[in-house]
């Protein structure tokens, strides 16, 4: 018999799923999201002022080094392959990022090599840290104190609102630190942005007589669940068991628009790592898509806040207190054994793309072997 199945969220999670089941079984489709739009926060659209493409909830670049993911998205759109190369704004001085020879030598008006520039970043290093603990730590052992207060202590102060000794060092661990001229921003074997955005990759997987899509749906105590036999939930967990458990904290961002004739800045993204600039970064999106021609161009200011009831949920703080209740919803999610938790909102973690899709094709396999 066909099976019924219920999914929540239009985003990568939601929509990886809804893709593979309905090309690799006999089911219904049922895939629902609050929003006027699939994609979840990969969402782009053409601006109607200029025609630029916009990643309307901020720059996505794609990248991975995992070939399963990789080889699976091209089914879906052309990527063109693309660099990001961001700059950083300290001190009305622009640098290099990620931190690398070019960003070392200008910050401390130096012309080491890679070798001279690894003994004297190690002679500023904090070795007394052994194991760090927290982002903070994890900084000041591997860079020192110079160079973490001019790139990292004001940026992630604005980014996430507390001090970066209250944070996981797993955050900083994103970023390399390289010793070479290498500013190649993520250090994946794949990097690409999809030639039409991201919404026509969504629009391609939910594209199937077995998916309907519900947009401006909430998932809440009136939606009748009875008649699926398997409900994919890429919400909140907290939101789910209506936070009983209290609130999970997440940053989330809004933007300040401005356009104008030509090119704002010269470069897709400028981080702003002073603490008194209120903003953290400015993208300028037609620099996302290179290969087309805009006389005008749309840029944004970025700035970060708590996410308060109503606001979009971006990065998961994890902070101690969000970890207890994390675990009290977790040992709830075990007895619910219809259901499947998947993607960042629904795991709490802090993910990109491509571990959001990887998440949903593992989560699928497991599916197929039950
Ligand atoms: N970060 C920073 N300065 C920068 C860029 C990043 O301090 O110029 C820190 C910040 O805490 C950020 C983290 O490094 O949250 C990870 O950066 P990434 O660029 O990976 O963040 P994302 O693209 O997810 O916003």
């Amino acid at each position: 018999m066909s099976k019924k199945f219920l999914i929540v969220g239009a985003g990568f999670s939601g929509a990886v799923m809804a893709e593979r089941l309905s090309r690799t079984m006999e089911c219904k489709i049922l895939v629902i999201d609050e929003r006027k739009h699939i994609g979840g926060n990969c969402h782009t659209e053409r601006d109607k002022a200029t025609n630029i493409m916009l990643h309307t909830y901020g720059p996505h670049i794609f990248n991975t080094s995992n070939k399963v993911v990789w080889d699976y998205i091209q089914q879906f759109s052309e990527f063109i392959p693309y660099i990001n190369r961001v700059k950083a704004v300290y001190r009305e001085e622009v640098y290099s990022l990620p931190i690398n020879l070019h960003t070392i030598n200008q910050f401390f008006g130096k012309t080491l090599n890679p070798d001279e520039a690894k003994e004297f970043i190690l002679s500023k290093s904090d070795d007394s840290i052994i194991d760090p603990k927290n982002f903070e730590e994890q900084a000041l052992k591997f860079i020192g104190q110079d160079l973490y207060h001019a790139f990292f202590y004001g940026y992630t102060k604005k980014q996430w609102g507390c001090e970066p000794s209250e944070l996981p060092a797993s955050i900083l661990k994103r970023l390399p630190v390289r010793f070479n001229y290498n500013d190649n921003y993520y250090s994946s074997t794949y990097q690409g942005i999809p030639k039409e955005g991201y919404t026509k990759i969504f629009e391609k997987m939910l594209d199937h007589p077995n998916i309907e899509v519900k947009l401006e749906t909430k998932f809440d105590d009136t939606f009748d669940v009875t008649t699926f036999d398997k409900i994919i939930y890429t919400g909140p967990i907290d939101a789910f068991f209506n936070y009983k458990h209290g609130r999970l904290s997440y940053r989330t961002v809004f933007f300040e628009r401005g356009e104008k004739t030509g090119d704002y800045q010269g470069n897709p993204v400028i981080n702003y790592t002073d603490n008194n600039v209120s903003y953290t970064r400015i993208h300028e999106h037609k620099h996302f898509t290179p290969w087309e021609e805009h006389n005008k161009t749309v840029y944004f200011k970025e700035y970060s806040k708590e996410t308060e009831s109503g606001d979009i949920p971006y990065y998961p703080k994890r902070l101690p207190d969000d970890l207890e209740k994390l675990e009290k919803y977790q040992e709830e999610v075990k007895y619910l054994t219809n259901y499947t938790f998947l993607g960042r909102l629904a795991t709490y973690r802090y993910m990109d793309m491509h571990h959001v899709i990887n998440d949903a094709l593992e989560a699928f396999e497991e599916f197929n072997r039950k």
